[in-house]
């Protein structure tokens, strides 16, 4: 136990708990949370609002000092990964087993339970958000007790993307694939004009970034598998040096471009994980729509540029196939995702946020859940009709709310707890 102040990996967020608990066993952790009247598990905390946040009465628990299990069946193409471990630890030893996951997302640096709790994804039409691998979830519940959700329950569309409002998730069990390898291609100027569309589908994974200082996209990334073709990209001329998706940033920073083919889990990443992503000093927020809305969206947003761009360090546009998560924001449908990178000042940038949520708002724009958002909790239950379900999921396992934050109770109710 620290007896400390702890912050978010952006440090726009000073969580109020008087305690950080770190337990070192289950059975220290079990007990810690049958004793406490508030809990919420803190990830790796690279989310940007007050997610993980317990109150000044609540326990933050890391899980960062349990054991990292890793159990990875090679036969069944499987893992087993525990609640604190990160993707590029999970990365490296499903790696060494010749497997794979299907998608990771900009960086590798965040938790895989803090990841999938916030339905956080990466890109690529035919691929779902990183909850859409989980196939089992592991729980401590209020009493600390044990209690295991598999994809044959009808309850486990709650189960994976819970905003951490079920209990601490001490272990999930993911879907793999025979490992594969990606060559990354990164082109220059994007026209307005260039066919949205076809060139988010283009490759296994697509990015396109704009600053908003002009009109259309200053980059475009391309990742491609090498089991798979190559298409012609005569949109955009090929990138000459490599490139930072943040214009100034030190391009040493990302993963391999140039297309030199690598394994799967160091070129789905933008960034590397010996290194900083992103920018470091900055705010995030992500709205995702239903993809056949891309250009539409593209338009309005584009008609806002001049309030964009002073705040911008970059705003990125990738695809996300539906899910079945409820609250997944890909959730029921193929979706584009418009993520932003502001500069690190909240009073900036919440006006603009605000601007982006108008402009979207004919969209059905879900926020992600991680990031920056003013999306009012009325229009929340809107854009998630499994909403109710979740609640009554969350009253069913943790009956007297110990789990639950003022985020979480505005999403369920419109209140803070
Ligand atoms: C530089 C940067 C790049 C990013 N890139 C992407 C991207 O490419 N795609 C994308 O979608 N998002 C992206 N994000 C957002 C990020 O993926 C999410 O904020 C994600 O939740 C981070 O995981 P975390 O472990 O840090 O979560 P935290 O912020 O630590 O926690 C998030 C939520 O999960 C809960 N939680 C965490 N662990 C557990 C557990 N074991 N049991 C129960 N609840 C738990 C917490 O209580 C909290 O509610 C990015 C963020 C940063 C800072």
């Amino acid at each position: 136990m620290t007896d400390t102040t702890v912050t978010n990996w952006a440090g726009n967020i000073t969580y109020t708990a008087k305690e950080l608990h770190r337990p070192h066993s289950p059975g220290a952790l079990r007990a810690l949370v049958a004793g406490s009247a508030r809990v919420r598990v803190l990830g790796s905390g690279h989310s940007f609002n007050e997610i993980a946040e317990p109150g000044p009465e609540g326990v933050l628990l890391s899980l960062a000092d349990l054991p990292a299990e890793i159990d990875v069946d090679r036969a069944a193409r499987t893992v087993r990964v525990g609640g604190g471990v990160r993707y590029a630890e999970l990365a490296r030893v499903v790696h060494a087993h010749g497997l794979a996951l299907a998608n990771m997302a900009s960086l590798p640096h965040i938790s895989v339970a803090g990841s999938v709790a916030t339905g956080t994804h990466g890109s690529g039409v035919t691929n779902g958000s990183l909850a859409s691998v989980v196939r089992e979830v592991e729980l401590v519940t209020a009493d600390g007790t044990a209690v295991t959700l598999t994809r044959d329950d009808e309850r486990f569309g709650g189960a994976v993307t819970s905003l951490g409002a079920l209990g601490v998730v001490t272990a999930l069990t993911l879907d793999l694939e025979e490992a594969y390898e990606v060559e990354q291609h990164v082109f220059g100027e994007l026209p307005l004009t260039a066919p949205l569309d076809e060139v988010l589908s283009a490759a296994y994974s697509v990015s396109l970034f704009t600053d908003w200082r002009a009109p259309g996209f200053r980059q475009v990334w391309l990742k491609r598998r090498t089991d798979r073709p190559l298409p012609d990209f005569p949109h955009a001329a090929p990138a000459t040096e490599k490139t930072h998706p943040v214009p100034g940033m030190p391009a040493e920073n990302c993963t391999e471009q140039f297309g030199v083919p690598g394994p799967w889990h160091e070129r789905l990443p933008h960034f590397r994980a010996e290194f900083t992503p992103s920018s470091g000093a900055e705010l995030q927020s992500e709205y995702l729509m239903p993809r056949e809305h891309a250009l539409d969206a593209l338009r309005a947003l584009d008609a806002i540029r001049d309030v964009l761009a002073p705040v911008t360090q970059t705003c990125e546009w990738r695809t996300v196939a539906a899910d079945a998560q409820w609250l997944s924001p890909a959730y029921g449908r193929d979706t584009v995702a418009v993520h932003f990178t502001w500069v690190e000042d909240t009073a900036a940038v919440l006006p603009v946020v605000r601007r982006v949520e108008e402009a979207l708002d004919g969209f059905a724009a879900r926020p992600h859940w991680g990031k920056v958002f003013t999306t009012a909790p009325a229009r929340l239950r809107e854009l998630y009709p499994r909403l109710g379900d979740f609640g009554a999921l969350v009253r069913e396992l943790d009956p007297a709310g110990k789990f639950t934050n003022a985020f979480v109770s505005e999403v369920l109710t419109g209140r803070p707890a």
